[in-house]
């Protein structure tokens, strides 16, 4: 059995009330982990060690933090098939893909943020011969930082790595349904000599630990990524606090595909964007719009390769689709299949849970699922499912599938298929989400800011952005 342990104070150490949770490896539905079971005692103890280390890390200067960042991005890497397993075992997805896609991005982030503080400039003003104004940026103090469980490392460092790059001390908590990259990350830490207090990680639930980081008096910045519904919470307790708050939460993405698209190159991407990682990446693109001329061939062909996709063992190369995370998750998924029957959607493949063999049995595993016949105002086409679930919908005009598309609460990532160079503009514009990909996805410049509008999140990630986030701006104005 693992022992997931808090790391406080640079030493890694179970919560303080000595409580554990029961830490689940989705491949088998079986137990595999202990993880510490922490609370607002544990929050209140990160956070003295995160003061205490504060002053020190900030007169470390950038060059300091920047070489302390990249010996822990050195280690990670070093271990990076270590990190691929555990990533795969806490959430179920390819180990592959968390070979080829999160480890190496969580080690981009740390370096990334690293490099980008030894560049990042302020702004003066001179104001002829009256003043000279320049603004000034310092780290908030501690940062608080709250990561979900579908892409676990790589949003963890996302947060992390900036807010240390800017020269805060941190408290973050990983979920509690995938915290074992983040204990591995703690390890290196500590080879990496990261000096005690300037990281800590706490292990254990959103109403314990998450909610007691929200509340903390002395965190004045947080950093969430998760769900809407949670966002919501956070924000109601941080707002009377006035916290700078930087919220990332759902989606329910829509890709638009024109009929003069490069047919073949959409079919590739828009497999990828519907069920990589199991559909659970907030921007995976879960309605699928496409014009009319071109339905009949796209739902053929998009129905053929979904499914010819292989869900299986997620330690096999050769496998597509793991396991979800969780089987609460599971039963949430195909509770929105039957919903979308009673809706009335027509279920073109997939629908059903599958049983795979031997220690495989129990484990949680969904077929990939194509519905159409429903339009964009029922539950299904407004609500997250978070899964392997698109849905197809044909459109006339242009109008028509920028209105369907916009026809959300969500405002997170679109994606456009067209080699009309006057409507990819067009309709990039029109479109009310935080990043509008045109004949790609999830492709991303890390100095870009990255973030999702209406109930999909405030605030900006990524680049500068992020590094602003973790800082206070001060603007003096010196007579001449
Ligand atoms: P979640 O909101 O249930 O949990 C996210 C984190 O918040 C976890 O660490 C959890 O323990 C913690 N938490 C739960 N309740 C809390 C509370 N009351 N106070 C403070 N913290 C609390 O989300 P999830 O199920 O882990 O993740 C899936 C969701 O995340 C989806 O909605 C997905 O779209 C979203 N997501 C968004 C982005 C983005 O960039 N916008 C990226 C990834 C995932």
């Amino acid at each position: 059995m693992e022992r997931i342990l808090n790391y406080v104070n640079g030493t890694l150490r179970p919560a303080l009330g000595g409580g554990w949770l029961a830490g689940h490896e989705p491949a088998t539905g079986q137990v595999f982990a202990e993880i510490a079971d922490s609370d607002a005692a544990d929050v209140e103890q990160a956070v003295q060690a995160a003061e205490h280390a504060f002053p020190a890390w900030n007169a470390l200067g950038r060059q300091g933090r920047h070489d302390a960042l990249m010996r822990v991005a050195d280690l990670v890497e070093r271990d990076l098939d270590l990190f691929a397993r555990a990533e795969s075992r806490d959430n179920g997805k390819p180990v592959h893909l968390a070979h080829e896609v999160d480890i190496p991005r969580a080690v981009a982030n740390l370096r990334f943020f690293a490099t980008a503080i030894l560049h990042w400039g302020s702004e003066a003003h001179l104001m002829d011969e009256v003043a000279l104004n320049y603004t000034e940026r310092q780290p908030v103090g501690v940062a608080g930082a709250i990561s979900p469980w579908n892409l676990p490392l790589y949003l963890f460092t996302w947060k992390i790595a900036p807010a240390l790059a800017a020269g805060c001390t941190v408290v973050a908590k990983p979920s509690e349904v995938t915290p074992w990259t983040a204990f591995l990350l703690a390890e290196r830490c500590i080879e990496a000599g990261l000096p005690p207090g300037v990281l800590n990680i706490l292990h254990g639930t959103g109403p314990k630990v998450g909610a007691a980081i929200t509340a903390h008096p002395r965190i004045p910045a947080l950093s969430f990524t998760g769900g809407t519904a949670t966002g919501a919470r956070i924000a109601a307790t941080a707002a009377p606090m006035f916290k700078k708050l930087s919220l990332e939460l759902g989606g329910k993405n829509p890709v638009l595909v024109f009929a003069d698209c490069d047919f073949e190159h959409m079919l590739n991407v828009t497999m990828r964007s519907s069920f990589r990682n199991q559909g659970q990446i907030c921007l995976c693109g879960s309605r699928i719009l496409i014009e009319r001329p071109l339905y009949e061939r796209f739902r053929e062909a998009f129905v053929a390769r979904a499914k010819a996709l292989r869900v299986g063992d997620p330690a096999l190369e050769d496998t597509d689709l793991g396991a979800v995370v969780s089987e609460a998750h599971m039963e949430k998924v195909l509770g929105h299949i039957a919903l979308a029957k009673q809706e009335g959607g027509r279920v073109l493949c997939g629908g059903e849970r599958v049983r795979l063999d031997g220690r495989l049995r129990d484990g949680w595993y969904l077929q990939p699922t194509v519905i159409e016949g429903l339009d964009q105002q029922c539950r299904t086409n407004q609500e997250e499912i978070f899964g392997p679930v698109v849905t197809l919908q044909p459109f006339d005009r242009e109008e028509e599938a920028v209105a369907q598309a916009n026809a959300t609460p969500y405002g997170l990532a679109s994606v456009v298929w067209t080699r009309d160079g006057q409507r990819m503009h067009r309709v990039a514009r029109a479109l009310k989400s935080g990043i509008v990909w045109v004949n790609c996805w999830m492709v991303r410049d890390l100095r870009t800011p990255f973030g999702g509008m209406k109930q999909s999140g405030v605030g900006r990630e990524g680049g500068v952005e992020a590094l602003r986030f973790f800082t206070e701006t001060k603007n003096v104005c010196i007579r001449l």
